[in-house]
Formats: C-alpha cells, structure tokens, sequence
C-alpha cells in the first residue's frame, strides 16, 4: 500500500501529503477593517474596536494601524468610512480565516442579502494578504483582488507594513501607494487619521498603534 494513501488529505496523483491539512505554519495574515453604519457596538470606531478584539481570539495582534476617515468609493452618497489594518500573526488557514471573519461580520450586523456592492455596512473584514500566498478560488481571492486600487487599504497598510510586498505585483505596499496617490495631495481628503479613544483604549491587545 502507498504511504500516501494512508495519510489525510493526501492527493490522488502527487504522493504528496496536502499541506493544509499536515502542516499548519504561522503566517501573518493583514486584515482590512471597514465601517460606516452603526452597529450594536455603537459607532463605526466602538465596532472596530470590538471587532479587533474578536480578531485577537483568531492569532497574535502584531500590529494595527491608526483609524482612519475615508472617502466611500464607487458608491459616493453615503457616510464616510472608519478603516484600518491589523496585523495578525495566525495559524489558521485562509478559507478558515475567512470564515471566522464573515461570522464575526455577521455578529455585527452585516447583511450582505440586504446590501449594495461597496454599500454602506456595519462592519467589513478582508483578508488582504496571507504571507506571500496566492489564492484563487471561489469566494476567496488573496492578495485581496481590489487591494491596490484602495487607498483606505493602502493607507493603514502602509502605516503598519510599507515594505511588505504584493506576490501579484511584486511591488511593495509603499510602491503601489505611490502608484495610486502619484500626487501626495490627493490622498489629504480621500484619507485621514481620526483619533478615537475607543480604537486607542485596545493596549491590551498587544500591539500599540502604528509599525511594530
Ligand atoms: P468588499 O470587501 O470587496 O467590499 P464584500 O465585503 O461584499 O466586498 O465581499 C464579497 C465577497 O468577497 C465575500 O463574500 C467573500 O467571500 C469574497 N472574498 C473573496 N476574497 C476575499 C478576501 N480576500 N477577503 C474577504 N472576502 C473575500
Ligand atoms: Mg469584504
């Protein structure tokens, strides 16, 4: 009897044993946080807030950047958007990722029968970058699909990881920040910090505002 038939998960034709399923590496993962409705946590801030606190159960918090005030994006008639990035170092394989995130979504009111592509929203999660992962399957596309035409992605972002590089691209988040904003003035109105003592109040999480 092969090896491989005796080991789950293993694929049919390789010999190899999956690796999802035998080998569970660390990787940091860059969650993209979005609202701009109220939620049963309160105010776009106090559920961002909360929601980090949900994603510090998933991994280790390394680093979260500031929040941010954005310009909504595609669909303009609407309240600005409260953003920001976090860091997490995590285990936890993408799709499972994922779903952890759609759930705690969920948990704060997102209902996505109800809602309009690039709508307003109580809470938004994506999983912008996995380590240097490519994934492209149904429901789930990392590097984030729409990451570099984002500047409330690539704001925070490049608060917290400006060298860390895009497998699609292969440039650097500060290069396709450059890219986006050739102008620096043009980012001043589409995105700026905002100061909420909510988002601040989350030392415990382990990582303080900005780089690591
Ligand atoms: P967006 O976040 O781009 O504004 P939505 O939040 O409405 O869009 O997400 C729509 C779908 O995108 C989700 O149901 C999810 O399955 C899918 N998706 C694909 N790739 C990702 C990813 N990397 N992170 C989060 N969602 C993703
Ligand atoms: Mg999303």
């Amino acid at each position: 009897m092969q090896i491989a038939s005796l080991l789950p998960g293993s694929c049919c034709d390789c010999m190899k044993p999956a690796a999802a399923v035998t080998l569970r590496q660390m990787q940091t993962a860059y969650i993209g946080m979005g609202a701009n409705l109220p939620s049963t946590a309160g105010a776009p801030e106090a559920t961002l807030a909360a929601a980090a606190q949900r994603l510090a159960a998933l991994g280790r918090v390394a680093a979260r950047s500031h929040l941010y005030s954005t310009e909504p994006v595609g669909f303009r008639d609407q309240p600005r958007f409260v953003n920001a990035v976090m860091a997490l170092e995590t285990e936890m394989p993408p799709r499972e990722l994922l779903e952890r995130l759609l759930a705690i979504e969920r948990e704060f009111g997102r209902d996505r029968s109800a809602g309009i592509p690039n709508g307003p929203r109580t809470l938004d999660l994506d999983i912008l970058l996995y380590g240097d992962w490519k994934i492209s399957e149904a429901g789930l596309e990392v590097p984030h699909p729409r990451l570099a035409e984002r500047g409330f992605v690539l704001v925070p972002l490049n608060e917290i990881a400006p060298e860390i590089c895009d497998p699609r691209t292969g440039l650097a988040v500060a290069q396709l920040l450059g890219r986006l904003f050739p102008d620096s003035k043009g980012v001043s109105n589409a995105v700026y910090w905002l100061e909420s003592d909510d988002w601040r109040a989350g030392a415990d999480l382990g990582a303080g505002l900005g780089r690591s």
